[in-house]
């Protein structure tokens, strides 16, 4: 038997993820913290923090060091998105947009040429990006998107629709689109109806290609710009088309699990915040003579905080573990840790402002910040119900995952 698995950190399993949180929590501590609640009231991304993580190598975290990134695996994509999360989601969610949706996809499914022309930018922060999949109509049901694309007699794709709800679709209060957007288009159709998709690599400056509208007024995630885009006649040529046409079904499905943990890691780093919040406060709140902690109605609140929070701690690191990044096939897990963490964290920050009552409730005392930002996590990536979907389908395929 190995003799030391027993010491083994499945949240820091080796030093290199050990100095990775040490160097991200100290960035947090100076950098993201102190303007969190600002960005947050005034809904506003913080671009010049963000192109900092690039100096850091956290914008390529999971691109091999040949393209300008870090080379790390899931485990690390997870830590880097949890502390970031435990004291800034919304800025965490444009981090997650563009390192895991839009670099860690072209880093796995694009071409040589693409990658050497593309990555370094993305990786240093010199361009920012995004994915867009969703649109006005169309969500959960993505196979029925009515963006199309049609090649042209020179060659050139000629694309056309809306795409909404895009995470740094546009990056400032002036329409700025992203410098780079990873787009998912109809090029065909099969027998069924539904959509042959096709991977479009679309670069702000392209004709057609330009902002809808930002979305304000969000409930949470605020420190994240979210836009509709909009594709009107939009030229993209012919070398921005990732693998053949009609075949990005598999680039959907590979990516979607390193965002599934990416959301997770989330969750884990508000539930991490709002439990260490409410376990203060219970000790310097006092009420009929006593620290509120000796009630047994706030001790159920910590109690059952603590557990679960546990419990998403090891499903999350359990799962990056088992996560190859180059490869799909880990669907079950993807879906079943962010179908747990998303609303167990979602339960911890609301106990956290039940905890502490009307400071709970105020902005300067982080925790309703929280509670807000983590209701977007049941519904982005998937909501709920299609991960109660998936993993249905996925254990009538495979019962024997039970009994492992
Ligand atoms: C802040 C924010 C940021 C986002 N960022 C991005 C981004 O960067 N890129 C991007 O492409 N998208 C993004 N999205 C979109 C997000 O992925 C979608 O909102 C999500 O997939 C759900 O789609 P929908 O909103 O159209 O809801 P719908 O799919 O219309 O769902 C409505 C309800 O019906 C349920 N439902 C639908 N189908 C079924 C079914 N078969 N069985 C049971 N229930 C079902 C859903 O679970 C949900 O409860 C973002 C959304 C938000 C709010």
């Amino acid at each position: 038997m190995d003799s030391d698995w027993q010491s083994i950190d499945l949240a820091n399993p080796t030093e290199e993820h050990r100095m990775l949180r040490k160097m991200i929590r100290d960035f947090v501590l100076e950098e993201v913290e102190p303007q969190a609640l600002e960005y947050d009231k005034h809904e506003k991304f913080n671009q010049d923090l963000f192109r900092k993580l690039g100096d850091y190598g956290l914008l390529g975290i999971s691109v091999s060091e040949n393209y300008g990134g870090s080379g790390m695996d899931a485990t690390a994509v997870a830590i880097v998105n949890e502390e970031l999360s435990y004291s800034d989601p919304g800025f965490c969610l444009a981090y997650l947009a563009h390192a895991q949706l839009m670099v860690n996809n072209l880093a796995h499914n694009g071409s040589e040429e693409q990658k050497s022309r593309i990555l370094p930018k993305v990786c240093s922060g010199e361009w920012i990006g995004c994915m867009a999949m969703s649109e006005p109509g169309y969500g959960t049901d993505v196979l029925g998107m009515q963006t199309v694309a049609e090649q042209d007699k020179n060659g050139n794709w000629v694309i056309n629709g809306r795409k909404m709800w895009i995470t740094n679709g546009s990056i400032d209060e002036n329409s700025t689109p992203a410098d780079i957007c990873w787009l998912y288009a109809r090029t065909g159709t099969d027998s069924k109806g539904r959509a042959q998709i096709t991977t479009f690599l679309v670069e702000k400056g392209m004709s057609g290609f330009s902002v809808g509208q930002k979305i304000y007024d969000k409930t949470g995630m605020r420190a994240s710009n979210t836009a509709e885009l909009v594709f009107d006649n939009c030229i993209v040529p012919p070398e921005n088309v990732v693998g053949n046409p009609g075949e990005s079904m598999i680039h959907m499905m590979r990516n979607l699990e390193i965002e599934r943990i990416g959301l997770a890691a989330m969750s884990l780093g508000i539930a991490r915040r709002s439990l260490s919040a409410m376990n203060r406060y219970a000790s310097e709140r006092e009420a009929f003579g006593s620290e509120i902690r000796d009630f047994g109605q706030i001790q159920r609140h910590i109690g059952e905080s603590w557990a679960e929070y546990r419990a998403m701690r090891s499903y999350v690191y359990d799962t990056a573990r088992n996560t190859d990044l180059s490869k799909s096939g880990n669907r079950l897990d993807t879906d079943g840790v962010k179908l747990y963490a998303t609303t167990a964290a979602k339960n911890i920050a609301d106990r956290a402002i039940q905890v502490m009552g009307g400071y709970g409730y105020v902005g300067e005392y982080v925790v309703e910040r929280l509670w807000r930002d983590s209701k977007l996590l049941e519904i982005g990536g998937g909501t709920l119900e299609s991960h109660q979907k998936n993993i249905t389908r996925d254990l009538a395929k495979m019962p024997e995952k039970i009994d492992e």
